[in-house]
């Protein structure tokens, strides 16, 4: 029965397990009743700015009308249908459109549900394209610090931390290389030289130029395209975990877009259905896709999840991309850009600001204070935030923005000038 004279929040707390959450020490949830554009608006009617875009989902802002009206319209005519043995409309119509703005070597896509299945599943191509060609390689090579999800595979090549490390001993064999920063490239590559000479490597997995969960932490790109360009030489299959950087975040539509070498496998997933629906795809070349292509039914890629290519979800990822294309996105994601440059001059001369970078629209930088003496600075930098009406989501010491294109210039002003009131506080 429904407890109507109790708030949302009050309700929540009955069944409701949330996800990254010590339900021990966290407080009440939080209920969103509604959201638009870069605004959330709570049960109380109190409003927030989206400054993350709500996990780097809704970039083309909350509630985008052109974007509901069409999974609408595609909600009447075909709901849900198996992919295996059937396709769509909306499937074929997306991986045209996918094609046209992924880096020219991907040719084939294989659709799933979240972040941590596109990575698990680009995990499996490399582990078995290398099977099926009857390469003896078993080992996967990604970075300290990276994240990738979840989920088994997804769990064992990120870093270590309170998310997987009570699994550690149930993962896949991974091998770990320090994230090249410039000044420490060489040393990177000639670690990684180490690595291949006493290792069969099958595939490296990586976020390209940056680590999300890390707390935005910016990877070199020419370090970066060194060790793809050795990887490749030595047949170890490239996987760029584009789950956060995908969809123009960077300034461009990919962040491998920045980089010569073109990775073998791409995932997708957060900003690729625009927010409004859970998918992810894992795009691959022809190379990777012909090792799976064959009369042996048990070459084939046997992994496949119920709602694999849902219609709806499709829908939404193929008018988010039409947004991304758009003279306005693009615009959008400019000034915002511009924007954030602006105030980064001004951040650059703040003794407690460290490590200020900028890429596209993320804007992050570390706060270089006595953590101790603030107690549990993170959160109290969290409340600082949400009381005035800002929705950041600092990682330890590290703040960063990550808000959606269309947020206006005064709600971007709004965000610049609560992190100038924390610098002040804390
Ligand atoms: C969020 C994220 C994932 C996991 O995606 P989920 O949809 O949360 O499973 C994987 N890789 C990166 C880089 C991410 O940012």
């Amino acid at each position: 029965m429904n407890n109507q004279d109790q708030t949302i929040s009050q309700r929540d707390k009955k069944h409701l397990w949330h996800p990254l959450t010590q339900h021990k020490t966290s407080g009440e949830m939080l209920a969103i009743a509604k959201a638009k554009g870069a605004i959330l608006i709570d049960e109380d009617g109190k409003e927030y700015i989206d400054g993350i875009a709500s996990w780097y989902t809704a970039v083309y802002g909350h509630c985008n009308e052109m974007i509901t009206q069409k999974v609408a319209a595609q909600m009447q005519k075909l709901d849900q249908v198996v992919f295996s043995g059937f396709t769509h409309e909306p499937a074929v119509a997306l991986s045209e459109a996918l094609i046209q703005i992924l880096p020219q070597n991907q040719e084939k896509l294989f659709f799933s549900d979240n972040g941590s299945t596109a990575t698990e599943i680009g995990i499996k191509m490399a582990l078995q394209y290398h099977h099926n060609l009857g390469n003896d390689r078993k080992v996967l090579l990604a970075f300290e610090e990276g994240f990738h999800g979840d989920t088994f595979g997804a769990m064992s090549v990120s870093g270590l931390s309170v998310y997987n490390g009570a699994f550690e001993e149930h993962f896949l064999k991974v091998l770990r290389l320090p994230v090249p920063v410039g000044e420490n490239n060489q040393k990177v590559l000639s670690q990684l030289q180490g690595l291949i000479a006493e290792n069969n490597i099958a595939g490296f997995i990586y976020e390209p130029l940056v680590q999300g969960a890390a707390g935005m932490k910016f990877v070199d790109a020419d370090g970066l395209d060194q060790i793809l360009k050795l990887c490749k030489q030595h047949q170890i299959l490239s996987i760029a975990d584009e789950v956060m950087t995908g969809f123009g975040k960077t300034g461009k539509n990919f962040a491998s877009d920045y980089l010569s070498e073109k990775p073998d496998i791409i995932c997708m997933s957060k900003a690729l259905t625009a927010g409004l629906l859970p998918m992810a795809v894992t795009s691959c070349t022809r190379a990777v896709f012909e090792a799976f292509y064959s009369e042996e039914i048990s070459k084939g890629l046997f992994h496949g999840h119920t709602y694999t290519a849902n219609p709806l979800a499709c829908t939404a990822a193929l008018a988010g991309i039409e947004l991304l294309q758009s003279a306005e996105m693009q615009s959008n994601i400019k000034r915002v850009e511009a924007s954030h440059r602006n105030y980064a001059n001004k951040l650059k001369n703040e003794l407690k600001v460290k490590n200020l970078r900028q890429l596209g629209v993320i804007l992050a930088f570390e706060l270089d204070v006595e953590m101790e003496r603030y107690g549990n600075l993170r959160n109290k930098l969290y409340s600082h935030f949400m009381e005035e009406g800002v929705f950041l989501r600092p990682l330890g010491n590290t703040i960063y923005i990550l808000a959606p294109y269309v947020i206006t210039d005064p709600q971007l002003e709004r965000i610049y000038s609560s992190i100038d009131r924390a610098l002040k506080k804390f």
